[in-house]
This record gives structure tokens, C-alpha cells and sequence, in this order.
């Protein structure tokens, strides 16, 4: 009970962070377990469950490898891609071109063993899309949900997918809609206040519409 009163919290207070309420949530929750791979990256941590889950995995996904690499060091990046490469020179070794041509495709977005990172964020997001729906069957998180952007359209997407009620799923579509319209007329009042003596007439939903629409198209960076 008490995990699930945190979770909608959580998905209230990103409500109005100006962004997909679920991408936003997702992207600090990567950047936390990021930081959690980097921690466990060193010495002592060799034989650990979680390197064990790594090598299990084959590693992570490329976008996440080289988030990895941006905020781990240089001898923690080394660490765990030697222990990687053991394994690979090991399938190498077999000298057999179908084992590694196995190994390689274990390793990609569908493979039998998925990227770590992404396998606990797809779980994450179920959550919150679970809640989501739960908590907009109440007119109180309706109208804070309505005052922010809204979904992305993949994770709107996904969305219908968990929603079990008809009008959750009738709101959410005239939201997207009213919200959809509001990004497009910030976009365009920001582009036509490019002049540099109107730039100044700017609002800040304007200055932040690029940003803003590109993601409500494809979600955040890594989806
Ligand atoms: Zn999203
Ligand atoms: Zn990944």
C-alpha cells in the first residue's frame, strides 16, 4: 500500500514537469540506475549478482553502454567491458562462425538476453502506466494531467493498451488532442517571433515548444 501511494505521488508530481509525465519519470529513474551500474563497476564488486546479470545479458543495449560510459570513469568502463570480453573471446574461441553469430543476436533488443537497463525501465513504465490509468479516473488528477502536456504518442500508444476504462480512454483523447494543439501553436507563435527584435516577446511554453514537440512525437531520447 505503501509502494503504491509513493507511485502516484510520484506520477502527480510529474504531471506538471512541462514533458511526458512518463518520460520524465523514466528518465530520471534511468539516470539513477545508471548511476547504480557506474557504483557497482568497481573491484569489489567483481562476482557480484549484479555483474553476474550483466555477463547473463551480454551487456547493455548500445544507447546504454555509452550513457554508462559518459558518467562512469575510465577504469570502471575498462572493468566491465574486460569481463564482457572474456566472455566473447571465450564464444571466439569455439572458433565457430554459428555460435557466435548466436551469441550476437542473444544480444540485441529482442535477443534472449535483453539489456538490464531497459528490462527494468520496460517494467517500470508498465507500473506507472498501470497507476496512470488508476489515478485518471479521478477528476482532481484529470484536470492537473490536462494543465500539463500530456502523453507521448508511444506511450500514449502504450497506454491504451493498459486502459480498462472507456472514459479514462475518451479523456485522454481529447486531452492528447487539446494538448497536441497547444504545443503545435507554441511552436508556430515561436517561430514567427524569430526576428531577433521579437525574440524578446518569447514565453517560455514558446522557447521550450522544439523540445516539446519532437518529444511528443517520438518520446524521450532512447525510447
Ligand atoms: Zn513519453
Ligand atoms: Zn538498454
Amino acid at each position: 500500500m505503501e509502494e503504491i501511494k509513493s507511485a502516484s505521488e510520484k506520477i502527480a508530481g510529474s504531471l506538471s514537469s512541462g514533458r511526458c509525465p512518463v518520460c520524465a519519470m523514466l528518465r530520471q529513474d534511468e539516470f539513477d540506475i545508471l548511476c547504480e551500474w557506474v557504483g557497482k563497476s568497481d573491484d569489489k564488486y567483481n562476482g557480484s549478482n549484479f555483474r553476474d546479470r550483466l555477463l547473463a545479458s551480454n551487456g547493455f543495449c548500445n544507447y546504454h553502454f555509452w550513457e554508462f560510459e559518459r558518467i562512469s570513469s575510465h577504469y570502471g568502463s575498462a572493468r566491465v567491458a574486460s569481463g564482457l570480453l572474456e566472455q566473447l573471446i571465450r564464444t571466439l574461441r569455439t572458433g565457430k562462425r554459428e555460435n557466435l553469430a548466436v551469441a550476437l543476436k542473444e544480444r540485441g533488443p529482442t535477443g534472449a538476453s535483453r539489456c538490464p537497463l531497459c528490462f527494468d525501465l520496460e517494467q517500470k513504465e508498465i507500473g506507472y502506466l498501470r497507476e496512470l490509468e488508476m489515478m485518471l479516473r479521478e477528476d482532481m488528477y484529470k484536470t492537473m494531467y490536462l494543465e500539463g502536456c500530456g502523453l507521448c504518442i508511444p506511450h500514449f500508444i502504450k497506454f491504451l493498451d493498459y486502459a480498462r476504462n472507456d472514459s479514462v480512454v475518451e479523456f485522454l483523447f481529447q486531452s492528447e488532442n487539446s494538448q497536441t494543439d497547444k504545443i503545435r501553436a507554441s511552436a508556430m507563435n515561436f517561430i514567427s517571433k524569430r526576428a531577433p527584435h521579437r525574440r524578446g516577446e518569447q514565453t517560455e511554453d514558446e522557447k521550450k515548444s522544439y523540445f516539446r514537440a519532437i518529444e511528443k512525437l517520438v518520446g524521450r531520447r532512447g525510447v
